[in-house]
């Protein structure tokens, strides 16, 4: 059985007083919410302030990026011992604004999965079809190939620690979202994708649905049986909207 997990990606947002209560809140309003993992990715300069303030809490920290290299002159990158060091257990790769504003290929993607990998952090691997690549019919090819180099370049095995995101880059910050059928089509396909090299694996890799998840679709969406959950931009920054997406979560 696959616990369903949500994670806020707070992107470039957020100042210390907000992080703080944010946090608080949020702690206090899924603390009866069994049987649900909730993850934090601020951004680094909040990591330690938010780990205080979920200090007592079962939510856990994770971080949006990490740079592929372990250590060395690689000014202004953050390392993956930095991101453990500060209490990370998660860390968001191959998000849409990064290959798309940063230029990171498939392959720098899955080197950074093995970085992550080797400092026993836990990848969300962000995948997803642009609306150009959807309407040429080239969703499946697409997603399946972000993966597949997931794969060549280190084995199915990295899917027993690795989570996967479907974000239809269409869908991010647009308000538009996939529908419920599109979502469970492409995450079944995904499944069947791991499947293919290990049906263990795929069957307990947690894939997750981002894009525009607020509120009122996050139950809908979560209730696919291929939805393993959400990976949350906007509506994390709103402890109302990320709460009741919680709540979705755990009665999907
Ligand atoms: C995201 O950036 O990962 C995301 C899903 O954003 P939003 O929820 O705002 O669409």
């Amino acid at each position: 059985m696959r616990i369903p997990l949500v994670a806020g990606n707070w992107k470039m947002n957020g100042d210390k007083a907000m992080a703080k209560q944010l946090c608080h809140t949020i702690a206090d309003g899924i603390a009866e919410l069994d049987s649900l993992d909730v993850v934090i990715c601020p951004p680094y300069t909040l990591l330690t302030t938010v780990e205080a303030a979920l200090s007592t809490s079962s939510i856990v920290l994770g971080a949006q990026d990490v740079d592929v290299h372990h250590d060395g002159a690689f000014t202004g990158q953050i390392s993956v011992s930095m991101l453990h060091d500060s209490g990370c257990r998660y860390v968001i790769l191959g998000h849409s604004e990064r290959r798309t504003l940063y230029g990171e290929s498939d392959s720098l993607v899955a080197d950074k999965i093995r970085t992550v990998l080797s400092a026993e952090l836990s990848p969300i691997l962000c995948v997803g079809e642009t609306l150009e690549e959807r309407q040429s019919g080239l969703t499946d090819q697409v997603v399946h190939r972000q993966i597949e180099a997931v794969i060549d370049q280190n084995g199915i095995e990295a899917f027993e620690r690795t989570l996967i995101a479907y974000e239809p880059v269409w869908a991010i910050g647009t308000g538009l979202t996939a529908t419920p059928d599109q979502a469970q089509q492409m995450h079944q396909s995904i499944r069947q994708q791991l499947a293919g090299s290990n049906e263990r694996i795929a069957d307990r890799c947690r894939i997750l649905y981002g894009g525009s998840m607020k509120p009122n679709n996050a139950k809908t969406l979560i209730s696919q049986p291929d939805v393993d959950g959400g990976l949350i931009g906007g509506a994390s920054l709103d402890t109302a909207d990320f709460l009741a997406i919680c709540q979705a979560a755990r009665q999907a």
